[in-house]
Order: C-alpha cells, then sequence, then structure tokens
C-alpha cells in the first residue's frame, strides 16, 4: 500500500480520533472496577520555600502561620488512613504540597504509606530547591525503599525563566544540582518532570523536555489552572500557536523514533499503545488551550481519584479542591466517600458539566480508552 503523502500528524491524528470513538462506544457505563479507589494525591503542607507566579499557597503561610499548625501531623493521618478500607487499595499515591519534604514528618510518613500500601507506587512532588533539607531527607528516605519511589518536580523553563516564574533566584540551579545528586546516588530512582505553561514561559517547552530526555528524565507539560488567588494568566492566538507549533515538533519526533507510520501499515498499532496515550494527551492539549472544553465524557475523577489538602479536606480532583466533599477530622473518609455531596458532585462531573486537561485525570482516561480500541480490528489507511 502506498503511503500517504501527508505529515506524521495528518496521518496519525485521524487514527486517534477512531479509537478514541471505538473506545467511547464500549465504555457506556463505569463498572465496579472503576469505582475501586486507586490513586491519591495527598497535600501534606503548605509550607514552601519559593513563591511561584502559578500559586496561591506560599502566601498562605506567610499570612497565617497559625495555618500550618493546624495541618494534620503524623498520627492523625496515620489513624484516618488504617481506619479506612476503600484507602486500602492505592496503587499510585502522590505525596506534594506546597513542598511537602519541609514537613517534620515527611520521612515518617514516607515510610508509613510504603508499608500501608505495599504495592503502590509512590511520589514525592518536591521542587527540590532546598539544597541541604531536600538532600538530607530524600537520602533518608531512598536509602530504605528506593525501588518503590519516584520523584517528581516542576521545571517551568531553563535558567532564569525556571527562577522567574518560580520567584526565587538560583532556584534552576538548586533544582539541577539536586537532579545531579538522585541521579548518581539512586540512579534507579525515576524523576520526572512538568512543564507548566503561561503566556510568561511557553516558548521554552520544546527546551525543556530537550534537556529532560538528555537528562533521562520523564517529561509532561499541562497549561497553568487558573486560581483565585494569582495574576490572571491571559493567553493570545499567536502564543497559543507557538505552544502548538512547539508540540507538533514534539509529536513528529515522537512518532519517528517509535516508527509510528510502520506500526500502522504493519498492523501491529496495539503494540504502541503507550505513544497513542501520549499523543492523544499532547494533541488534545493544544486544542484545550484554543478551546477549553470537556473532551472526553468520561472522568474518573471521584472514582479513582482522590485528593486530601493537609487540613483533611477531601475532595475529587485539583479543579474541584475548593468543593470539598468532607473532612477526615469529622467525618471518617469511606464514609464522606458516599454522601449526597459526593454524589451530586458525581452528577456534575459525570454531565460534563467541569473540564480540564491535566495528566493525572487525563492520561487514566486515555489509557482505559486505548484498552477498549486496541487490539480491535486496526484501522488502516482508507
Ligand atoms: S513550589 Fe509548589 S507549592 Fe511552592 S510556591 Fe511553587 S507551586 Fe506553590
Ligand atoms: S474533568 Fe477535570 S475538573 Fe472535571 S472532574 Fe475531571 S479532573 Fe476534575
Amino acid at each position: 500500500m502506498k503511503k500517504p503523502n501527508a505529515t506524521v500528524k495528518e496521518f496519525i491524528y485521524p487514527k486517534l480520533d477512531r479509537w478514541k470513538d471505538s473506545g467511547l462506544a464500549r465504555w457506556p457505563v463505569f463498572t465496579a472496577d472503576d469505582e475501586v479507589l486507586r490513586e491519591l494525591h495527598f497535600e501534606l503542607t503548605y509550607r514552601c520555600n519559593l513563591k511561584c507566579r502559578i500559586c496561591d499557597l506560599w502566601g498562605q503561610e506567610r499570612q497565617d502561620s497559625t495555618k500550618v499548625s493546624l495541618e494534620m501531623g503524623a498520627d492523625e493521618i496515620k489513624r484516618f488512613v488504617r481506619g479506612s478500607k476503600k484507602l486500602s487499595r492505592l496503587e499510585v499515591l502522590v505525596l506534594s504540597g506546597g513542598e511537602p519534604l519541609l514537613k517534620n514528618d515527611a520521612v515518617e510518613l514516607v515510610d508509613f504509606f510504603t508499608a500501608h500500601s505495599p504495592s503502590a507506587s509512590i511520589g514525592i512532588l518536591s521542587n527540590l530547591s532546598n539544597e541541604e533539607l531536600i538532600r538530607a531527607r530524600l537520602d533518608e528516605i531512598f536509602s530504605r525503599c528506593a525501588p518503590r519511589l519516584w520523584v517528581g518536580t516542576s521545571m517551568d523553563g531553563i535558567g532564569p525563566v525556571h527562577d522567574k516564574m518560580r520567584g526565587a533566584p538560583g532556584s534552576w540551579d538548586r533544582m539541577v544540582k539536586t537532579i545531579a545528586f538522585l541521579r548518581e546516588r539512586y540512579p534507579s530512582v525515576d524523576v520526572s518532570i512538568t512543564y507548566t505553561m503561561t503566556p510568561h514561559n511557553y516558548r521554552e517547552l520544546t527546551a525543556v523536555h530537550d534537556w529532560a530526555e538528555a537528562h533521562k528524565c520523564g517529561f509532561g507539560a499541562q497549561y497553568v489552572v487558573q486560581k483565585e488567588g494569582t495574576e490572571v494568566f491571559r493567553w493570545t492566538r499567536a502564543q497559543l500557536g507557538e505552544v502548538s507549533r512547539q508540540v507538533d515538533a514534539l509529536v513528529d519526533r515522537l512518532c519517528r523514533q517509535a516508527d509510528a507510520v510502520g506500526h500502522i501499515y504493519r498492523d501491529e498499532a496495539d503494540k504502541l499503545k503507550w505513544l497513542w496515550a501520549r499523543l492523544y494527551y499532547w494533541r488534545t492539549l493544544v486544542d484545550y488551550g484554543f478551546e477549553p472544553k470537556r473532551y472526553f465524557p468520561p472522568c474518573l475523577a471521584g472514582r479513582r481519584y482522590a485528593m486530601l489538602d493537609p487540613w483533611g479536606n477531601v475532595s475529587f480532583c485539583s479543579p474541584h479542591k475548593k468543593k470539598p466533599v468532607g473532612n477526615v477530622r469529622e467525618t471518617p473518609f469511606d464514609v464522606l466517600w458516599e454522601n449526597d455531596k459526593a454524589r451530586r458532585l458525581r452528577e456534575h462531573i459525570d454531565a460534563g458539566r467541569c473540564d480540564c486537561w491535566l495528566m493525572c485525570t487525563a492520561n487514566p482516561v486515555i489509557d482505559r480508552l486505548l484498552a477498549l480500541a486496541l487490539p480491535s480490528p486496526v484501522p488502516v489507511a482508507p
């Protein structure tokens, strides 16, 4: 069969659409399996040593330091986690903040969660920018349980662009040194970089991607989520067009490296689900920038995915953080997870009345759609 005279993107994106439609057609309702809580994103503390432009957390401690003293401590956390059946089947646990490693009992809590969720992958999201303390705490943690842990961090540009976004001169240098330390001391630990795009740093997408690739780090990007307490981020079409151009270049490179077109022609598309998932994510990220809306009707937030803040408020996802369904200090987790507020919010989500495009909640849906669509008969060129 003759290959079409089209760019990789023009050839592959229609296939992605067909797989998506096929996956959606086979996913009419949520199954019992979808209702099992598998991923918890736990913000351990809102203390932080940086002052990122995108963030409304760091100012809180400076305004009212008593708030931090009211955050849950290790004993309280252990008690409510041990008391929950729903939290006993976690596959992914992400510990974040603020800067989670600034919490005094951070190491004790990582120890607790590694014992409590023996098969979960546990991620620590750190800004890696308080060299001595963070190195010492990571050292303490990884010297005991490196194989099951990974580190996530945010890089918002190279050098001065990152420093400006993070509100702290020298933060890029400190982060890079900490990554080098981790690479040397714990080479098996995965380090993953997230790049948050704003109208101030969007030109650095390719540069940060290439930095991550050269340093064997995972890479993902997303648009900034607008928070009430930060500056308002306004995009122009020209800026979004530049993001799209950079994403096209990444997509093209990914497809060529993995021989995406060849796999489709050889009827082996099911072997590259990881690639289709990434392409889906990138392609929809661009679409979302131009037209924010719900791109896939199903969302697993509030079923498979939950969030907790440092005071015990439980929510379904980051955009719904201001609408917690309850607090574990007042109500056991398993009870509040099934309460009326939670049920109403699930109805709201199922009706498609909220939208976002974030890696943590989009990727599980994409994976599920592709698993449903492939390896069904693989569509080849018309
Ligand atoms: S490192 Fe994280 S918590 Fe700290 S200011 Fe930046 S975005 Fe906010
Ligand atoms: S679509 Fe986004 S905002 Fe809505 S429930 Fe899912 S993750 Fe949350």
